[in-house]
C-alpha cells in the first residue's frame, strides 16, 4: 500500500491521483469479495492481539469530502473486529465549550490507551479544513495548525500510539451521484444537508485545502494515506491492508500464560 502513502516533504496534487483507480484487481469487484473477507479476517486477528497484549495504542484518521464514503469505510472494514476493544468517535461542529477551548481540547481525550484501536470520523484536520475554507482562519494561523498537529502526533507516536491517516479521494462527479441518491433513497435523505450543496461549491478551495493539511501533516511518524475512493470495494480493500500492513509491522504477541497451565484440572 506504499503506493498510497505520502512521504514526508512530497507535494500533493489530487487532481493527478485518479480517484476511480483499481490497480490489483483490474475493476474486478467479484474477484474482491473473498479478498475482502480474508481481510476482514486477518483485521479482526490483529486487534484481538493488540488488545491481548495491552501494550500498543492504534489510532486511525479518516477524512473525506462530504459522502466521501467515512461511515461506510468504518462500516465495511470494521465488521469483523470484537467492539469491547474498538471505539468510533465522530467530530461534529464544535459545541459551544468546544469553541471556548483550543481546538486540540476536544480530540484529545478520545485518543486511544493501551489494547485500544480507535477510528476518528473527521478529526482535528476539521481545524485546518472547513474553517479555512470559511475564512474562520487566515494562512499564518493554519500554518502553525499544521506545526501544531505535527507535534501533538508526534507526541502521541512517543508515547506508543500507532497513526495511520487515510484521505478517501473521491471524484466530484462521483459526490454528484451520491449526493443524488441521498436524495432520491427515501432512508437516506436523513443524511441529506442543503449545506451540503454550498460545500460542494467550494469544492476546489477544499481540494486545495486537503493538499496543503496532507502535504505539511504527512510525517514518518503519522502517515497520510490517499485511498481512491470512487469504488467503494476497491476502497475497503486499501484500508483493511493499510492497517493489516501496518498492525503487522507491530510486532505483537499474547502475553505469556502462567506457568504449569497444563495440570490444571477444572474440576
Ligand atoms: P457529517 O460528517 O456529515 O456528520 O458532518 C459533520 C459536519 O461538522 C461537517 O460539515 C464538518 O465540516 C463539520 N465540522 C466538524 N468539525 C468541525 C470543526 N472543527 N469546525 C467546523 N465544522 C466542523
Ligand atoms: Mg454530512
Amino acid at each position: 500500500m506504499e503506493r498510497y502513502r505520502v512521504r514526508p516533504g512530497d507535494a500533493v496534487d489530487l487532481s493527478t491521483i485518479d480517484t476511480s483507480a483499481t490497480p490489483e484487481f483490474e475493476g474486478d469487484k467479484d474477484d474482491s469479495i473473498s479478498v475482502l473477507d480474508e481481510r476482514r479476517q486477518r483485521l479482526a486477528e490483529l486487534q484481538d492481539l493488540l488488545y491481548a497484549e495491552g501494550k500498543h495504542r492504534f489510532l486511525l484518521v479518516l477524512q473525506a469530502m462530504d459522502t466521501g464514503g467515512k461511515d461506510g469505510t468504518i462500516r465495511h472494514v470494521f465488521r469483523d473486529v470484537d467492539p469491547i476493544g474498538v471505539r468510533m468517535r465522530g467530530f461534529k461542529k464544535p459545541t459551544e465549550p468546544e469553541l471556548a477551548h483550543d481546538y486540540l481540547w476536544r480530540v484529545h481525550p478520545h485518543v486511544p490507551g493501551d489494547g485500544e484501536v480507535v477510528v476518528f470520523n473527521r478529526s482535528h484536520y476539521e481545524d485546518v479544513l472547513v474553517v479555512r475554507v470559511h475564512g474562520l482562519v487566515d494562512d499564518e494561523l493554519v500554518r502553525r495548525r499544521f506545526r501544531h498537529i505535527r507535534e501533538f502526533e508526534q507526541l502521541l507516536v512517543d508515547e506508543g500510539t500507532t497513526i495511520v491517516k487515510v484521505f478517501l479521494h473521491i471524484s466530484k462527479a462521483e459526490q454528484a451521484e451520491r449526493l443524488q441518491a441521498r436524495l432520491d433513497e427515501p432512508n437516506k435523505r436523513w443524511k441529506f444537508s442543503k449545506a451540503d450543496v454550498a460545500e460542494r461549491a467550494r469544492w476546489d478551495d477544499y481540494q486545495r485545502a486537503y493538499e496543503d493539511a496532507i502535504a505539511e501533516t504527512s510525517t514518518d511518524a503519522a502517515p497520510w494515506y490517499v485511498v481512491p475512493a470512487d469504488r467503494k470495494w476497491y476502497r475497503n480493500l486499501v484500508v483493511s491492508k493499510i492497517l493489516i500492513d501496518t498492525l503487522e509491522a507491530l510486532d505483537m504477541a499474547y502475553p505469556p500464560v502462567e506457568e504449569g497451565l497444563d495440570d490444571v484440572v477444572i474440576e
